[in-house]
């Protein structure tokens, strides 16, 4: 009990250096627990589960954030937790990035507008694609009767929303092409090349279960190559958007 005490004391000790050298609030991907609703059990799963030293650690017995801008954002706690107490968001709420509004079906309040993945506020590869996936669906849903259009559906970024979002269009009849200002592979395509690439089990559309969990980059990227180049996928690599106008019912 005593050692328990002085552990805790230790970590609010740690938690205060943060906060006084403003490591506290953080403008990226961290880990967040809801201590109002907090369901944490204290198991201390995602403390052990976290490569990087002191970003979480139990209070009283429950997982407390003490260094959320050491965080980067591969989502091992959130994870390891059995009872899904933590989740990954981007800053905070005094130190906060603006998020877009985005409704739970990944329509913005710009109709024809989805948002998925990274950008809505909740990052990491699997949930990314998985999100890429259900706007298409939902963009499927709301497309148009009739239109002459160029392209069904222009996708801004070859992340792995993406990608996902490309194959899941191709895989519902839709044409669509990726408009990239870097390369291939979004945010993955930048990780050093030794990074252990942490995730889980998904499924992409026309490619089937992909079974990685620690990884490197490149079997993501020979994956996310195949699948686009064997379908047909257009990316168009190296072109930045830099604004989208409405026009006669349709995006330019
Ligand atoms: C250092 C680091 C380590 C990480 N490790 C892991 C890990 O181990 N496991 C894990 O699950 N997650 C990890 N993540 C998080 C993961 O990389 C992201 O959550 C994921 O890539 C988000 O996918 P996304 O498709 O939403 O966005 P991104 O991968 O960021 O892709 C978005 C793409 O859009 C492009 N883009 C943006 N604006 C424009 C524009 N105007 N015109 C054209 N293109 C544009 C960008 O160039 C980018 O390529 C890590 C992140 C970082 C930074
Ligand atoms: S793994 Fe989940 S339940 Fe366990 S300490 Fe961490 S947040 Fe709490």
């Amino acid at each position: 009990m005593r050692k328990g005490k002085r552990k805790s004391a230790e970590v609010r000790d740690k938690m205060n250096k943060a906060k006084e050298s403003g490591r506290f609030e953080p403008v990226s991907l961290h880990p967040y627990i809801d201590l109002n609703r907090c369901s944490c059990i204290g198991s201390g799963a995602c403390v052990r589960a976290y490569p990087e030293q002191d970003i979480l650690w139990l209070i009283n017995g429950k997982a407390t954030v003490i260094n959320a801008t050491a965080c980067i954002g591969h989502g091992t706690c959130f994870h390891a937790c059995p009872v899904e107490a933590i989740s990954v968001r981007i800053g905070t709420e005094k130190r906060g990035v603006d998020l877009p509004h985005v409704k739970p079906d990944y329509e913005t309040n710009v109709p024809g507008i989805y948002i998925a993945g990274e950008l809505g506020g909740m990052g990491l590869i699997k949930n990314s694609a998985e999100q890429g996936i259900q706007a298409v669906r939902t963009a499927h849903n709301n497309r148009p009767e009739q239109s002459e259009v160029e392209v069904d559906l222009a996708i801004v970024g070859a992340g792995p929303a993406g990608i996902a979002a490309a194959l899941e269009a191709k895989c519902l009849g839709m044409k669509a092409v990726i408009l990239e200002q870097g390369s291939l592979g979004g945010t993955v395509f930048t990780f050093p090349q030794q990074k252990v690439v942490m995730t889980r089990p998904m499924d992409l559309p026309l490619y089937g279960p992909v079974k990685l969990v620690n990884t490197g980059k490149h079997e993501l990227l020979d994956i996310w190559t195949d699948a686009i180049e064997k379908h047909n996928i257009e990316v168009r690599e190296r072109h930045k958007v830099d604004a989208i106008h409405r026009a006669a019912g349709a995006y330019t």
